[in-house]
């Protein structure tokens, strides 16, 4: 399987009726041969590392395959670190995003030895109150309107709540060093799901003037800087990729260019790719339970936004295949639908579509990262599972799909499950 590679309809029936429908597929090769390529792009750089943003994909099986491949994990909650720490990762395999953090957070964090990223000068004090502040900090930047580019749009960074001021971030260091940093790191994420292959560069050669400028003014050495997440994939066929060999190779001439010969020079650079990592990995697979012609031709699935809910959020385009039909004449055009009484349970609207039939498989693709993760229970409805695909052709489910008793689980009345 690659991506909108629709697997072989025997395959697909021999899973469902295994496991019932609708589930997640995610193809283990596909995941590995991301983590090879992210990690080959950055070879030149001896302390490169990739911090897999668990929000995208938080199910320890899938994170296991790029954990074996040297990768680490960014986490961003008390759950997200629990299942690092059952993972038997700690210290500088974590890093941790704060941001509004709770204090109950910090503390694990820093009981698991995670490398903070602070997302603002405030939380020093409340840092040092809940698990103190560590040898080794990452800060986190905001370059507000700072043009950083003139050719590159990279969103509105002074609209976003992340991150510190270039002034906070000096004030942060110095009273940092005081208390006992000595290991600074730098961070920015200023756009999402970029296809742009200057995305990275712009935002290296940004962290790497700050760290010089840092230097110069403190003394403080910046051990690393975190390109953060933000690569995007090509969710539309027409869409063309991210190169990540030749955004390998521009961050490495932006080192050259301004740290090389520095007293910076051996600096660690990391990222936290989510997407990029396991978006095109996996895919919804779902049955065609319903059609109903009104004004419009619909296909009703037997999958909501519950299960898959970027469509009905951003609009957000996701390919549709069928099962066993991925040949054939792309002649009728549908809205594919959940059973939320809610309109933008949709899928697709105005899709170009061969023939559907009731019992077919619809195949969504590019539903890796950020899509089983963002599931929710509206209307009762209950979330599917996950299966693993392994290179040996076997599968496993690897999270079953949930069930009344789960979503009754908070709630103590007679008569329920
Ligand atoms: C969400 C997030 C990521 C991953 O983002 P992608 O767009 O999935 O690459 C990385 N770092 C932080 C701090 C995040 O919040």
């Amino acid at each position: 399987m690659s991506q909108k590679h629709t697997p072989d309809l025997s395959l697909i029936k021999r899973i469902a009726d295994d496991v019932g429908t609708p589930f997640y597929l995610y193809d283990e090769s596909v995941i590995d041969d991301h983590a090879r390529r992210l990690s080959e792009a950055f070879s030149w750089n001896p302390g490169f590392r990739e911090y897999f943003a668990v929000k995208a994909t938080p199910n320890p099986y899938v994170i296991d395959i790029m954990t074996r491949r040297g990768c680490g994990v960014d986490c961003a909650s008390r759950t997200e670190l629990m299942l690092a720490k059952a993972m038997g990762l700690r210290g500088e395999r974590i890093m941790f995003s704060s941001n509004q953090t709770p204090g109950c957070e910090y503390r694990l964090a820093r009981e698991l030895d995670a490398t903070i990223n602070l997302d603002d000068i405030s939380h020093i004090d409340f840092l040092r109150e809940n698990g103190g502040i560590p040898k080794r900090l990452c800060l986190r930047y905001n370059p507000g309107s700072t043009q950083v580019a003139s050719n590159f749009v990279m969103g509105h960074p002074q609209d976003s709540k992340f991150g510190m001021t270039r002034a906070q971030i000096h004030e942060c260091v110095k009273r940092l060093i005081d208390l006992g940093v000595e290991k600074f790191g730098l961070h920015a994420f200023l756009i999402s799901n970029c296809v742009d292959t200057d995305y990275y560069p712009q935002i290296a050669s940004l962290l790497f003037g700050l760290a010089l400028e840092i230097y110069r003014e403190t003394g403080a050495i910046v051990d690393f800087i975190n390109l953060s997440g933000g690569i995007g994939v090509a969710y539309h066929p027409e869409e063309r990729e991210a190169d990540i060999g030749e955004v390998g190779r521009a961050v490495r001439r932006d080192y050259e260019r301004l740290i090389k010969d520095t007293p910076l020079h051996p600096m660690k650079v990391y990222t936290e790719l989510g997407r990029w990592m396991t978006a095109e990995s996996g895919m919804l697979v779902s049955k065609v339970i319903h059609k109903k012609d009104t004004y419009k031709n619909y296909i009703g699935l037997d999958a909501t936004a519950c299960d898959l809910i970027r469509p009905a959020m951003y609009s957000a385009y996701h390919h549709i295949t069928v099962a066993g039909k991925a040949d054939l004449p792309c002649d009728h055009i549908y809205d594919v639908v959940g059973s939320l009484c809610e309109n933008n349970d949709k899928f697709a609207v105005d899709r170009r579509l061969p023939n559907i039939d009731v019992g077919d498989y619809i195949v969504i693709h590019d539903a890796g990262a950020h899509c089983r993760a963002m599931g929710y229970n509206y209307n009762g409805k209950l979330r599917c599972g996950e299966v693993l695909f392994r290179p040996d052709g076997s599968y496993k489910l690897i999270r079953r799909h949930e069930t009344p008793r789960d979503y009754f689980a908070t709630l103590d009345y007679p008569g329920l499950v």
